[in-house]
């Protein structure tokens, strides 16, 4: 059997701190999950909290190199753990969510915080830091516009519909024409679809990341996409990602074959192309498993456990 999802991942990866305009920060880190900030005129906005909070203080540690200006907004994408568990590092004043993601702790952080630890131990850096799940305290539906005052413009946070989750939002800096995508968009690293919908996520909810225009486009893992070229290259990658797997998948759930039989077209199909992008082996297991079950007419993803993880590896991976 293949080491577990990526449990075997234990080489620490490079951080990169960019200034990709005045007072936008982005921090990747060669495919594991990128982080951001925006400066208001006397706050700042953070994207994204890391899987703990000792791991979130390397981030704010890079960042309070270019400025003391007190967190007032940490905004989180969506739900999984390796996004929001860091948050209490940031000291914000209001952490900010889509209504859904809120539904989706309150039914479901528990189970996907064991399940991450378990999947990404490199991740969760010292998780004894971690005081409990992270509660988003204002929460929206389809648009939230934080005014960064000082002439810097306004940072829109945006539901472009379902997707990675139920619940993820994007920042958008219409100005700067400066896009934090968070998991609708990788950038040369694998798609998780574990917890998705992959036929909303391929179709509207891509256009509608498409159609805010972007010129410098940050997504949920990989390098930053700079210039028009490299960011229709990211959600063209995501897209393509996504339909590969829906067409070879589709075959087989129509043909009456097994789950198996899935991995193994899916696998087959995707690995010349993205199989030695970030996390692909990892990945796969789960995505085909939540694929089979929305082409099996399962309308929310179904839960993922510790336990779920396992079962579900061993019998597409041994
Ligand atoms: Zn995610």
């Amino acid at each position: 059997m293949k080491a577990f999802a990526s449990s075997a991942d234990l080489a620490d990866k490079e951080q990169t701190l960019e200034v990709l305009a005045d007072g936008v920060y982005a921090l990747t880190a060669e495919g594991d999950p990128n982080v951001g900030a925006i400066e208001g005129d006397d706050f700042l906005v953070c994207f994204e909290a890391m899987a703990t909070p000792v791991a979130a203080r390397g981030w704010l540690a890079r960042l309070r190199e270019h400025t003391h200006k007190p967190v007032r907004y940490l905004v989180l994408s969506h739900y999984h753990a390796v996004r929001v568990l860091g948050a209490s590092a940031f000291g914000a004043d209001v952490i900010i969510a889509h209504d859904s993601t809120r539904a989706l702790i309150a039914e479901r952080g528990l189970q996907d915080w064991e399940s991450e630890l378990g999947r990404m131990p490199r991740l969760f850096r010292d998780p004894s830091s971690i005081p409990g799940l992270t509660w988003p305290t204002v929460t929206f539906a389809d648009r939230l516009t934080i005014h960064l005052g000082g002439g810097r413009g306004e940072l829109a946070l945006a539901y472009c519909g379902r997707g990675h989750t139920e619940g993820d939002i994007v920042a958008w800096l219409p100005r700067q024409r400066i896009l934090f995508a968070g998991d609708l968009v990788e950038a040369q690293a694998a798609l998780y679809t574990g917890d998705a919908f992959h036929a909303e996520w391929a179709s509207g909810t891509l256009d509608a990341v498409a159609a805010l225009g972007a010129e410098s486009l940050i997504g949920g893992r990989g390098a930053v996409a700079r210039g028009r070229a490299e960011v229709d290259a990211a959600i063209g990658q995501s897209r393509d990602f996504l339909e590969t797997m829906r067409a070879r998948v589709g075959a087989v759930h129509a043909g009456g074959g097994t789950l198996r039989d899935a991995f193994e077209a899916a696998h087959a199909a995707l690995a010349p192309r993205y199989g030695r992008w970030p996390i692909f082996e990892h990945c796969m297991p789960f995505n085909v498993s939540r694929l089979w079950d929305e082409l099996s007419g399962i309308e929310r993803p179904v839960i993922w456990t510790a336990e779920r993880d396992r079962e579900v590896w061993a019998q597409l991976r041994d």
